[in-house]
Order: structure tokens, then C-alpha cells, then sequence
């Protein structure tokens, strides 16, 4: 049975919990692959959203998708990097939240991603909800019912 307190966390709203649009990295659809492997690879970050030239999510883009798709049969071709469009190879399969969506939500889709995009309500990128954010949380509400 789901507790009282556990209700209120699984009903709380994701929106005070997103990284906001400006502080994530992210490339344009339209972007070359080797510009997109220069943020992939100067962020650190395993992947980031692909955003359209009016901030809507179309992807996630990795740096595997790219350089699987440059594999060639006895070497790597990085001179076709440039002529490369990130729409080419990016994921469009996304799951993504929306702004008014609830911890239950994310909870239910953190389990198989590192982290999520959530969108507003007119479709536009808002930001992202990390499973670091999402475990914290946890952590905090698990300590705080301890006793
Ligand atoms: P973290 O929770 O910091 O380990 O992040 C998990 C994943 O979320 C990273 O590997 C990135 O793919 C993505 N991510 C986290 N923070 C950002 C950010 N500021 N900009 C873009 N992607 C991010």
C-alpha cells in the first residue's frame, strides 16, 4: 500500500526539479556532426537534446550515433564529419516529460534513461530532468520518513 507521504511525492509537480533550457548544452538539428561532436566532446556529456531553430525538441544525439555512422570498413572516415547534418543520425524516439507532468512520471522513465527533456506546453524545449536530480529527491524524502 502507498503511504500518505509516498502520494505526495509521486504527485508532486517535475517543474521546480528541471535544469533550465539555458544552462543545458544542446545542438541545432541543422548542425554539421563535427560541430556537434565538438560540444559532445568539450561538455563531457554522453548525449544532448537536438532542438529545431525554434527551441522544439526533434532528438537526442550521441556521440556513438555519429561515430557509428562514420565507421568505415578498415578506418574511421572524420573527413566526412563536415557534410554530415545532425538530423541525419540523431535518435527522434524520445521519451520526454512535460512541464506539468509529476515525479510518478519521471520516476516511471528514469529507469531507462540518464536523463529526460521536458517540454512547455506550446512544445518548446524547457529544460531537463537528470536521474541524479530524481535520486536525490528520493534520498531526501526516504530520510526524512526514516523515523
Ligand atoms: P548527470 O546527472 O550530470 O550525470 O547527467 C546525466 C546526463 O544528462 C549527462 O550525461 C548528459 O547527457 C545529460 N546532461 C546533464 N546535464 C546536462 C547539461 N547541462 N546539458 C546537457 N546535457 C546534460
Amino acid at each position: 500500500m502507498i503511504s500518505l507521504n509516498n502520494k505526495a511525492i509521486l504527485d508532486m509537480p517535475i517543474a521546480e526539479l528541471v535544469i533550465s533550457a539555458e544552462k543545458v548544452a544542446h545542438v541545432q538539428s541543422g548542425n554539421s556532426a563535427e560541430h556537434a561532436l565538438l560540444v559532445l566532446t568539450k561538455t563531457g556529456y554522453s548525449s544532448v537534446p537536438v532542438l529545431d531553430v525554434k527551441y522544439r525538441l526533434q532528438g537526442l544525439l550521441s556521440t556513438k550515433m555519429i561515430t557509428e555512422e562514420i565507421l568505415g570498413l578498415e578506418r574511421i572516415e572524420y573527413d566526412r564529419l563536415a557534410s554530415i547534418k545532425v538530423e541525419d543520425v540523431m535518435d527522434q524516439e524520445v521519451a520526454y516529460l512535460k512541464i506539468t507532468d509529476t515525479f510518478r512520471r519521471a520516476l516511471d522513465l528514469v529507469i531507462n534513461h540518464a536523463f529526460l527533456c521536458v517540454i512547455e506546453e506550446d512544445g518548446t524545449f524547457a529544460g531537463i530532468m537528470t536521474r541524479r536530480v530524481i535520486l536525490k529527491q528520493l534520498k531526501k524524502h526516504i530520510y526524512s520518513n526514516e523515523f
